[in-house]
């Protein structure tokens, strides 16, 4: 392979993993102990909004227990040294990569710590609970709703992912079980636009057959070890 020089890289739950972060299909398949879908859709939120806002406010407040980790931080390296397009897409609604100290970082699946105006669209820092109710600032007319992206809904930022993955030649996926579409399917079109791909897992994802290459360990040493080897090439 040449050298890269358009590199995106998607991180999943299993990057936070070892910060303290509970994965999203952990024993059980549960989310903290959740059904997703008493917790992540829209009509869990329309049906009990007081259950959702909570689980939401429990897992923002857990936010200020963690810190990132050797994968954060490594990460955030390669965004300050790499020299090349480089794009980091996390599905993961914590700040841990942000906290390392990423810049060139999308969240698509949204943020704990944001609160959204469904009705107008209005984003707002939000570090408290968020209680139902809550009027928006911007437009005065709705409630404001934990700023995540509920299966069923369209993830953030789409149109830039896709313009990059066209033009990437390395697509990496760190810590994701892909089984979440529409990032579940990054790596087929990085791939379809000529890109080689690499997935650093603790298991074989679900489209670990797309990989090129799949490294299998604990994201905390596979990561900066992979960050060290291209930093170095
Ligand atoms: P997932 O929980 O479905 O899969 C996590 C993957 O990471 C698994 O394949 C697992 O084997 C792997 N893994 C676990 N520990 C690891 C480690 N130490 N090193 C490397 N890999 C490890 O996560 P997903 O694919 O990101 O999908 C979950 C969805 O749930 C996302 O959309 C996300 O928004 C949400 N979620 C976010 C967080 C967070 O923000 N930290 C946490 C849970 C769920």
């Amino acid at each position: 392979m040449t050298a890269p020089r358009n590199i995106v890289i998607l991180t999943g739950a299993g990057i936070s993993a070892e910060s303290g972060i509970a994965t999203f299909r952990g024993p059980g398949g549960l989310w903290e102990g959740h059904r997703v879908e008493d917790v992540c859709t829209p009509e869990a939120l329309a049906a009990d909004p007081v259950l959702v806002h909570r689980f939401y406010d429990a897992r923002r407040a857990a936010l200020s227990a963690v810190e990132p980790n050797a994968a954060h931080r490594a990460l955030a390296r390669l965004d300050a040294e790499w020299p090349g397009e480089l794009l980091i897409v996390t599905q993961n609604v914590d700040d841990l990569h942000e906290r390392a100290g990423a810049k060139r970082l999308l969240h698509m699946h949204g943020e704990l710590r944001s609160a959204l105006c469904a009705r107008c669209g209005a984003r707002e820092a939000w570090e408290e609970p968020l209680p139902p109710g809550s009027m928006c600032a911007t437009c005065g007319k709705a409630a404001l709703r934990p700023d995540i992206v509920f299966f069923g809904e369209m993830p953030y930022h789409m149109d830039v992912i896709e313009r990059a993955l066209s033009e990437a030649d390395l697509f990496v996926s760190i810590g994701t079980s892909g089984a979440v579409y529409p990032a579940a399917g990054f790596v087929q079109g990085a791939r379809y636009a000529g890109a080689e791909t690499l997935e650093l897992n603790l298991e074989r994802s679900a489209g670990s057959g797309y990989f090129h290459e799949t490294r299998l360990g604990a994201a905390g040493v596979l990561v900066p070890a992979w960050v060290e080897e291209l930093l170095a090439a």
